[in-house]
């Protein structure tokens, strides 16, 4: 037999000899996953208390745990209360300790006698929920180590109240439901629902909440109380609830007598309460046999619960091992999006930033080069710069064709225009005047390119300059300048060179030799048949030939300044501001964190390490079962 005795073991019914090598080592791991703080990041198996008001959850802890919790009437549990009762060897003293967490911080009270946990309990509500009648969703842990516990968890909750009362929001029944619901809906809790024998459990609001997030009842265990309040007559309902006829559960019903408001005031001890309880199952003619099957009072209830959890708990194993696995990796991905944080040396500040400032170059020489990262849905920089080149050549290969279509009506009117020439006489400046047209008219889309090129290349500097900084809003400040003056400068040098160019191109002119070859292209093409007139014919050919010379020039020349000024010169500009900012005087300033994302990563490293406890933890709980 063990070293730990206890008073359960002198019942033989009440615990199997397995018990130190079963239950134990699987609460305790449970209890150690718990103790690490790991119910924040994942669902613990843990059995949650629910019930209407007053339907008898704080009579049903009370009897399991041995301690008297707050009573009274309206809602008296307003917070979550994780009673964790830890059965130890007799001889030891009975100790208490209440904890919760307010504003990040913890708050301990150590409790020398279960007399003072009510009052305990009470306090740490009006601490948390304040003092009026409201609920939170902060949890109150009370851990009892007692000689007469059963090793169990309960989660206590606020009863499910249908009218608001004095100060209470008038939404406190949605609101209660919702915080009964973020416990129900889990897969790990097993819910218990406390149901009065002397109600039609029917009307239970408890038992249809449950029933909508378990709808088989695969997690839900009916408890019903007040059995001795049922009316003389009405005894056979309640057996058929028992006997799961009623509204079934694959977990079933068991019944229990705590003690009435006229034990409480009586003073009535929690043990004489279970002698009591024990009396009225033996000596009742219809629950007697619930007694005989195990399926009524307190210590069976105690005896089933430690199982039904010990049950859960080594079923949850593998989908517990799986979520700690999950959420690392999720937590690491996180942290490494974070990135490190800020040294505290002096000289590593600096190392910080040049590495911070090195990163953020080599992105926009990346990013020149068309070899930047780039996520699932978006195209890289220069893909989307090539659309807009491509643009171009397509706006210059339509005039060279409306060009051709009507360029009889052109050489017409400016014949038209003639001064001193002779009739059918087509003269230089003809020629001329039509080219000098053409081009002008392509001035427009030029700048337009220019403007949406830059703005492709303004809003990926950005939002590189977002990603790599904006955890240090200083930085970001500092960068901002030169990112925008810079392209500002750029911008302007570009229209410059677009605008002498186009100005150039009022000259008209090409090598000899180049315009020859392009002329005699021209003309071993099939001539349009309506050019009768054979002056406008050799028009036409010049006119053509001209045209297809200097659209090549500028469908290079363009693009050519677009880049180099928007892409290649902007670019390395920035560069070499963002790294004259190392010098700044300002320097160590530009690295101050965010706070946010200095308390989110000091989070998420809190989150790492208790994960990592956890994996530690359940591993060796797989080696040694
Ligand atoms: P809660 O609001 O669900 O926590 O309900 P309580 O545990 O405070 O119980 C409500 C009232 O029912 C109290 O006056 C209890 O004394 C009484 N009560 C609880 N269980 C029983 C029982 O088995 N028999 C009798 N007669 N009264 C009970
Ligand atoms: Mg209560």
């Amino acid at each position: 037999m063990s070293k730990r005795k206890s008073m359960m073991q002198e019942d033989s019914s009440y615990l199997s000899q397995h018990y130190e090598e079963q239950v134990r080592p699987c609460i305790d791991l449970v209890d150690s996953l718990r103790s690490l703080g790991v119910e924040q990041d994942l669902a613990l198996p843990a059995i949650a208390v629910i019930g209407d008001q007053s339907s008898g959850k704080s009579s049903v802890l009370e009897a399991l745990s041995g301690v008297a919790l707050p009573r009274g009437t309206g809602i008296v549990t307003r917070c979550p209360l994780v009673l964790k009762l830890k059965r130890v060897s007799n001889g030891t003293a009975w100790s208490g300790l209440l904890s919760y967490q307010k504003d990040f911080r913890l708050f301990k009270q150590e409790l020398k006698n279960p007399a003072e946990v009510g009052d305990a309990v009470v306090k740490a509500q009006n601490a948390l929920a304040g003092e009026g009648k409201d609920i939170s969703h902060n949890m109150i842990n009370l851990e009892i180590h007692g000689t007469n516990v059963p090793d169990l968890t309960l989660i206590d909750l606020p009863g499910i109240a249908r009218v608001a009362t004095g100060n209470q929001s008038h939404d406190i029944e949605e609101q209660i439901k919702r915080l009964i619901q973020t416990f129900i809906k889990k897969q790990e809790t097993i819910s218990l629902v406390v149901v009065p024998a002397n109600v039609d459990i029917a009307t239970t609001e408890a038992l249809k909440m449950a029933k909508t997030v378990d709808p088989d009842g695969q997690r839900t265990l009916g408890i019903l109380t007040k059995p001795d309040l049922v009316d003389k007559g009405a005894e056979e309902g309640v057996v058929n609830t028992l006997r799961n006829e009623v509204i079934p559960l694959k977990k079933g019903y068991m019944v229990v007598k705590c003690r009435g408001q006229l034990d409480i005031n009586d003073n009535m001890s929690l043990t004489k309460a279970l002698d009591k309880e024990k009396k009225f199952f033996v000596d009742h003619s219809h629950f007697r046999i619930f007694l005989d099957e195990g399926q009524a009072s307190i210590p069976h209830l105690s005896q089933r619960l430690t199982k039904e959890l010990v049950y859960h708990i080594n079923r949850s194993l593998p989908k517990l091992e799986k979520q700690v696995r999950d959420k690392l990796e999720q937590t690491n991905t996180q942290l490494i999006n974070l990135g490190k944080g800020v040294p505290q040396d002096e000289a590593e500040r600096l190392n910080f930033l040049i590495e911070k400032i090195n990163r953020f170059n080599q992105a926009l020489t990346d990013m020149a080069r068309a070899e930047e990262e780039i996520g699932d849905s978006q195209s890289r920089v220069f893909t989307k710069i090539r659309k807009q080149f491509s643009g171009w050549k397509q706006t210059l290969d339509k005039k060279a064709t409306l060009l051709g279509e009507h360029l009889r009506d052109e050489v017409d009117e400016f014949r038209s225009q003639r001064g001193k020439e002779l009739p059918g006489f087509v003269s230089y400046r003809t020629f001329e005047g039509i080219v000098k047209r053409h081009v002008e008219e392509l001035e427009e889309p030029a700048k337009e390119l220019l403007q949406n090129t830059t703005e492709i290349i303004s809003t990926a500097v950005n939002d590189t300059s977002k990603s790599f900084f904006e955890a240090f809003p200083n930085l970001m400040r500092a960068a901002k300048d030169p990112l925008e003056d810079l392209r500002d400068q750029e911008y302007e040098k570009a229209e410059e060179r677009l605008a002498s160019q186009f100005k150039m191109e009022r000259i008209i002119y090409s090598q000899d030799g180049l315009y020859s070859h392009q002329l005699q292209t021209v003309k071993s093409n099939p001539f349009p048949k309506h050019f009768k007139n054979a002056d406008v014919r050799e028009m036409t050919y010049h006119l053509n030939a001209y045209f297809a010379i200097t659209s090549e020039r500028l469908a290079n020349q363009v693009p050519l300044v677009v880049q180099y000024h928007m892409l290649e010169e902007y670019t390395t500009r920035v560069k070499a501001a963002m790294l004259s900012l190392i010098r700044h005087k300002d320097a160590d300033s530009f690295i101050q964190e965010k706070s946010d994302i200095a308390k989110k990563r000091s989070y998420l490293l809190g989150r790492m390490e208790r994960l990592r406890k956890a994996r530690q933890v359940l591993a060796k709980s797989v080696l040694t079962t």
